[in-house]
């Protein structure tokens, strides 16, 4: 039996740069793994794909992107056996953290693992971007600027373990309403700007480029949930170095200078009554060794 963690990514930065024909956003984004993640086993078995997704209401069949990513490598490697993995699932569900991109990597890298299949980490990556635009950033993570759809991927220096609060509000919001919502106001809306972040990282070592926190889609998602500006003012008042939500939302998370700061944060929004205990919780920026 193997096992691989699957962690979390939060964006530092997010714009969207225009549409496709097909459909597809092109994006640049600045993306940053953290240290809350999934755990999963895999062990060989004789014949299929079966996943236990332990008690998360998760698909158990080919609608759980663990299931598409075994498949991918097993198809790809011809490979005749079947294999049982487990899920451990840690990490909030729909909520910007790319939680379903991960799971999917981990299984790219497992998957491949388990049965010798020799693919490389690009192969596994070209795999990915089939199943989730986010998957082939979650195959190394670490600190990472993306663009396309996510999958042209350039690595950046490595940043200190920053402290960070990550608050998930109880109502949800649809990742694919969002974008359609984007493309409607899409010529009058704010972009981040990606490149001072970029400088600011080059340049200076540390958090000045908190400074450039930014994500376009904070204009769509808090009309729709509110609860996103509500819990940036908590951290904010709380003493946050700067505040900002991840991906499509609706999570939000905060730089803190000290653990002790984080977790006060984290025991304001969890007063607020705004988000769920389990889904709102200190973690800290890493450099995954996968
Ligand atoms: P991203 O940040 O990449 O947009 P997300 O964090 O918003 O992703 P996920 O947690 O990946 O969202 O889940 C999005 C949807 O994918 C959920 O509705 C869920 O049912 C489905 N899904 C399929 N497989 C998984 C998985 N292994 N883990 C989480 N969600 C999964």
């Amino acid at each position: 039996m193997i096992t691989e963690k699957a962690y979390a990514k939060i964006n530092l930065s997010l714009d969207v740069t225009g549409k496709r024909p097909d459909g597809y956003h092109d994006v640049r984004m600045i993306m940053q793994t953290v240290d809350i993640c999934d755990e999963l086993t895999y062990e060989k078995s004789g014949e299929g794909i079966t996943i236990d997704v332990g008690g998360s209401p998760l698909p158990i069949d080919k609608d759980n992107l663990i299931y598409k990513a075994a498949s991918a490598v097993m198809e790809k490697c011809c490979i005749k056996g079947g294999v049982r993995i487990t899920l451990d699932k840690h990490i909030p569900i729909a909520a910007g953290m790319a939680g379903g991109s991960s799971d999917a990597a981990a299984t790219l890298r497992g998957v491949n693992r388990l049965f010798e299949c020799g693919l490389s980490y690009d192969e596994l990556r070209s795999l990915g971007v089939k199943i989730g635009a986010d998957v082939p950033y979650c195959v190394e993570g670490g600190t990472v600027l993306a663009e396309g759809i996510g999958e042209k991927l350039t690595r950046l220096k490595d940043l200190p373990t920053l402290c960070i609060a990550v608050a998930k509000p109880k109502r949800g919001v649809s990742t694919g309403n969002i974008y359609k919502s984007l493309d409607e106001i899409f010529e009058n809306v704010p972009h981040p700007d990606v490149d001072a972040m970029l400088d600011a990282m080059r340049c200076c070592p540390g958090p000045a480029f908190i400074k450039y926190l930014g994500n376009i889609l904070e204009h769509v998602t808090i009309p729709l949930c509110p609860e996103v500006d509500d819990i940036k003012k908590i951290f904010e008042d709380s003493g946050a170095a700067g505040t900002l939500m991840t991906g499509s939302g609706p999570t939000v998370f905060a730089f803190f200078d000290s653990q002790g700061k984080a977790e006060e944060a984290i025991s304001a929004a969890r007063k607020s009554g705004l988000c769920n205990e389990e889904e709102t919780f200190v973690t800290h920026l890493v450099n995954p060794d996968y």
